[in-house]
């Protein structure tokens, strides 16, 4: 269908990278990034207004986005078109259009163009070597200032190698390396380098990526002091078991995985240098605070719990719904990681699959009902009651009011 559209106005039209790589390498890609010769816009426009779609454009950029009735998107660029004099070689002017737009991107393996327009529909388009290094299972620069042009480039490439289970080119390793050597990591922007932080803690496997960039020398980038040692390391790995187990349980439940994860990372970095780190990344100040917040709320229960473990007390379920009430699943997770106890890992895994769903039957009105005096007592009365439960002392609504009245 977009490719008719593009035969109406007489425009090639292909589907681009991520979407090109992954259906040559078999997978899934739910974004469609289209690139017309020509003009996107018209394109998008056009598109919409025959099949019942809306359109998004952006006219400075040349882009614009398709939204299918379902929801769906398709992303539209446009090559920037160079008119030269060349009459009647109309064709070649075009995919040269089309080949200084690939030229642009960061790895041979998203160069790949593949035509819509039904007369060569499939028609694979491959400038750079993308099959080749597709094939070799090989991520590799465009050219030698691709890095010194965009560092994020740099993130982005161990990304594509961990995800891909490919491997960085020998002499685009260099590249990053040098890089490196030379600095031009520190001309990235706080808020390019948290975006691709971020998004690398978001991979199916972003333990193996850190590694990764820990041999390449980037997270002395990310902040001085970030290492990592065996004791991070260890939470990291742990992270991956209680994030996979926390996904298999509450597929509903919104976690934020890269959080846990960032916590685990930045685990050892003093509270100060935790600080700095999120300036250099121009975490927003509200989010820092957030992110501080956690780090040392996780921090404390971690500490009571191990305390209350090693001096051997019965602990009861009411001390476990207490101490973890509203902590967020990050910071459940992050406790859970962190903890060498079992035990520990036991009471917020109780807490999770139990305890956090437990309420009581009473309400303020009950109280209000049999004359108590509103204020600050009634959550003090409403937590007793739920304490009471939470331990099986009582277990119906007149139990609980019984509990009350004594
Ligand atoms: P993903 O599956 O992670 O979305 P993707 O290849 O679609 O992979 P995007 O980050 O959405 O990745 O980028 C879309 C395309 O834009 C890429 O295929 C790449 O060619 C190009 N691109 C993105 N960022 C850069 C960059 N920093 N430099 C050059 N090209 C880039």
């Amino acid at each position: 269908e977009l490719g008719k559209v593009g035969d109406g106005l007489e425009l090639p039209v292909f589907a681009i990278g991520g979407f090109a790589r992954d259906l040559l390498l078999g997978g899934k890609n739910d974004d469609i990034d289209i690139t017309v010769e020509g003009d996107g816009i018209l394109f998008a426009e056009t598109f919409a207004a025959t099949h019942e779609c809306r359109v998004k454009s952006h006219a400075k950029f040349g882009t614009a986005v398709i939204v299918l009735p379902d929801g769906f998107k398709i992303d539209v660029a446009s090559t920037r078109l160079e008119f030269y004099e060349t009459p009647g070689a109309l064709p070649t002017v075009e995919r040269s259009s089309l080949k200084m737009d690939l030229y642009r991107r960061d790895f041979t393996i998203n160069t790949l163009a593949i035509q819509l327009n039904p007369a060569n529909f499939g028609l694979l388009i491959d400038y750079f070597g993308a099959y080749r290094d597709l094939r070799d299972k090989v991520i590799r620069v465009l050219h030698n200032l691709s890095f010194v042009e965009d560092p994020t480039r740099v993130f982005r490439a161990v990304r594509f190698e961990q995800r891909l289970g490919f491997q960085i080119a020998r002499h685009t390793d260099n590249l990053i390396r040098n890089a490196v050597k030379m600095g031009f990591l520190d001309k990235l922007g706080g808020r390019r380098l948290l975006n691709e932080l971020v998004i690398i803690l978001r991979e199916r496997e972003p333990v193996r990526a850190i590694l990764r960039m820990e041999s390449l020398g980037l997270l002395g980038f990310i902040h001085p002091d970030l290492t990592l040692e065996t004791e991070n390391l260890r939470v990291l790995d742990e992270v991956k078991k209680v994030v996979t187990w926390f996904e298999l349980l509450y597929q509903r439940d919104q976690v934020e995985t890269w959080v846990v994860y960032f916590l685990a990372l930045t685990s050892l970095l003093a509270d100060a240098a935790f600080f700095e780190m999120c300036t250099r990344l121009s975490v927003s100040e509200h989010y820092r605070e957030k992110l501080i917040d956690m780090r040392v709320h996780g921090e404390q229960m971690l500490a009571v719990m191990e305390r209350k473990v090693a001096g051997k007390k019965p602990v009861l379920r009411s001390n476990i719904y207490f101490w973890l009430r509203g902590l967020s699943p990050e910071v459940l997770l992050y406790i859970m990681a962190k903890t060498c106890r079992d035990e520990v890992r036991k009471f917020v895994s109780l807490y999770v699959t139990q305890l956090r769903e437990v309420t009581c039957m009473l309400t303020g009105d009950d109280l209000k009902a049999i004359g108590l005096p509103p204020g600050p007592r009634y959550r003090e009365i409403l937590d007793a009651v739920l304490s009471a439960r939470l331990n099986g002392e009582v277990s119906t609504r007149e139990e609980e009011s019984r509990f009350v009245k004594q």
